[in-house]
């Protein structure tokens, strides 16, 4: 019996108001989903122009028969939705079938398949029949889309150039091989490879051959669940950051979907561990009862809605930050490469030939530096899963002992230890020490305060002298103790105990400024936070300010005892490392001299 079902007509017209068929990103994505749905486990995609000239796909899917292979051109035929319930159902990968009469009213298609016996050939073009005849029997099925839009001269137009074009092909094709690691995926354009993935189920694996190593050795793999969902995944290291969002995979149930809330909540995990405006690499998926999914139904959309939103970003949230505070986040100074690192031990080994075992010594060397790089991905692949009804733990304290040698130009406090070389910024680690305490100061005010030997009056514009008038209580609660003074004057009597002594009247007045600027949709945690780093940075240590060497095991002290250590609150490293590896590269030691 046919695979292929007419669908109910409320359906088709519900689906056709989607423009499936928009780009040469939207023609690889039906064509690809087809091949899915096909159970393909190989999945090969040329492009010739960026998709503009061709789009080839090839699968060992379980291909079609002849009157399939027909059928499958027909405007209402679909396999894969039966009624219209499912178009609610995220199960379904595909979410109509009508996509590759659409293709095929706008371009020229061949498509060759076969279920192992007689192979069946069509040609379509511009929506008629050319030809149907039989052909070779390899099982699966091949697809050419040649002069996309050629009767549509305004789609044609609509074409960005070929780069944009290719790099949202490239997006797409990322995202559906982070999605299937057990499906071989390879993207071609003009003969070159883009992406080679190996099918093997390992989702590393895949991250790997999208990103390289050096990237893949900065993930962490998250687990966690509770009633409702499942999480598993891996996030970068927050030093590997983005400029855009478009690196922050989220799946659920195993298919790419959107949801900003979700991004924004993992992006906020991060929070002062990278910069606000830069993004982490992550991969989530999500695994749930598709019950408690809404997606959108809008063919070319993915966006979703979760049902239990709340429960789930407070899920995802805790993960995150319970993984990072059990890192060691120290950046190394990124001169030399992981994968260079591995070649130098390599070179190592071949200069001694020495018989051991009847194995070479460079051949066990080779072995041990094997197994090192093996351990590491060891360690990603069976990381402990994370209890998931714990809190957000405490962090403990991650940073090495480390000796304070001497500062350079005021700024960089040199370091070491038995692991290598340490420079700390000064003003960032001062900065990160003086927030966290601002910042539990804010969180938890007390009535205590000092009263100011000269009481401050302060000057405002009409506008900001009401708007302070109206938060009065705001600062009340901090620790002051203030009152009108006149026209659009103020006077302060008292003071919080914990601002910086010295820099008293000018944190004053940054408060003042932080409370004038308040905005509509106030949220005392973000004002508290924000605060917490101006007060800090305006408090801190300036560069080009010389300090003692006790001044400086002082600080270091203070900066191991924060809950993070290694970044100040605006996300930018307080410490790098030039590990023993990297010195003896840079200064081109060989392994004789080095290993003694
Ligand atoms: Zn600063
Ligand atoms: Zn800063």
């Amino acid at each position: 019996m046919s695979k292929i079902k007419i669908m109910d007509e409320i359906l088709a017209n519900k689906i056709a108001a989607g423009e499936v068929v928009e780009r040469c990103a939207s023609v690889v994505k039906e064509l690809v989903e087809n091949s899915i749905d096909a159970n393909a486990k190989e999945i090969k995609i040329e492009l010739k122009e960026a998709g503009t000239n061709l789009i080839k796909v090839t699968d060992n899917g379980i291909g079609m028969d002849k009157e399939d292979a027909v059928m499958a051109f027909n405007r209402h035929a679909t396999s894969k939705i039966q009624d219209e319930s499912d178009l609610y159902n995220i199960n379904t990968l595909g979410f109509r079938g009508e996509a590759l009469a659409s293709i095929a009213s706008v371009s020229n298609v061949l498509l060759k398949t076969s279920q192992g016996n007689v192979g069946t050939l069509v040609n379509i073009k511009g929506g008629k029949v050319i030809k149907v005849e039989s052909t070779d029997s390899r099982k699966g099925t091949v697809i050419e889309v040649t002069e996309l839009f050629y009767n549509t001269p305004a789609r044609l137009k609509h074409l960005k150039s070929l780069y944009t074009e290719l790099a949202s092909i490239t997006d797409y094709v990322n995202k559906i091989a982070l999605s299937h690691p057990e499906i071989r995926f390879t993207l071609i354009n003009n003969g070159n490879v883009i992406l080679k993935t190996d099918g093997s189920s390992n989702l590393l694996k895949t991250i790997s051959a999208i990103y390289g190593m050096d990237v893949t050795r900065k993930m962490l793999e998250i687990n966690g669940e509770d009633d409702d969902y499942i999480i598993s995944g891996f996030i970068s290291l927050p030093e590997e950051h983005r400029s855009n969002r478009n690196h922050m995979v989220t799946l659920v149930n195993g298919r790419v979907v959107r949801n900003q809330e979700l991004n924004k909540t993992i992006n906020d995990a991060y929070h002062s561990y990278k910069p606000d405006n830069r993004y982490p690499i992550v991969i989530i998926n999500i695994e749930l009862d598709p019950s408690l999914v809404d997606v959108n139904i809008h063919p070319t959309k993915m966006d979703i809605k979760f049902s239990k939103l709340e429960e789930l970003l407070e899920l995802v949230k805790k993960i995150i930050i319970n993984k990072l505070n059990k890192q060691v986040l120290i950046p190394t100074s990124g001169l030399v490469s992981q994968e260079e690192f591995y070649k130098i031990e390599e070179e190592k080994a071949t200069y001694e030939p020495v018989i051991e075992n009847n194995k070479k010594t460079s051949e066990v060397k080779k072995e041990i530096v094997k197994s090192k790089y093996e351990e590491i991905k060891l360690d990603l692949d069976h990381e402990i899963k994370v209890d998931l009804n714990q809190k957000i733990e405490p962090p403990i304290e991650r940073l090495p002992i480390l000796y304070p040698i001497g500062l350079i130009h005021g700024t960089y406090i040199v370091c070491q230890n038995d692991d290598g070389m340490y420079l700390i910024d000064q003003h960032a680690a001062k900065e990160r020490v003086n927030y966290e305490i601002f910042k539990e100061k804010l969180a938890n005010p007390v009535k205590e305060n000092i009263i100011m030997l000269f009481p401050m009056t302060v000057e405002l514009s009409n506008d900001e002298y009401i708007i302070l008038k109206e938060n009065f209580d705001l600062l009340e609660n901090m620790g002051f103790e203030i009152a009108e003074f006149g026209i659009n004057s103020i006077v302060i009597k008292a003071h919080p105990t914990w601002l910086t002594s010295g820099f008293e009247e000018l944190q004053i007045k940054k408060i003042l400024e932080a409370v004038t600027i308040r905005e509509k949709n106030f949220d005392l945690e973000r004002f508290n936070d924000h605060l917490a780093a101006t007060l800090a940075c305006k408090a801190s240590i300036k560069a080009n300010t010389e300090i003692s060497l006790d001044e400086m095991e002082t600080l270091i002290s203070d900066l191991r005892k924060c809950h993070n250590p290694f970044n100040c609150p605006h996300g930018r490293p307080t410490i790098i490392t030039f590990t023993n590896y990297d010195l003896e590269k840079l200064f081109k030691r060989s392994g004789f001299e080095s290993l003694k």
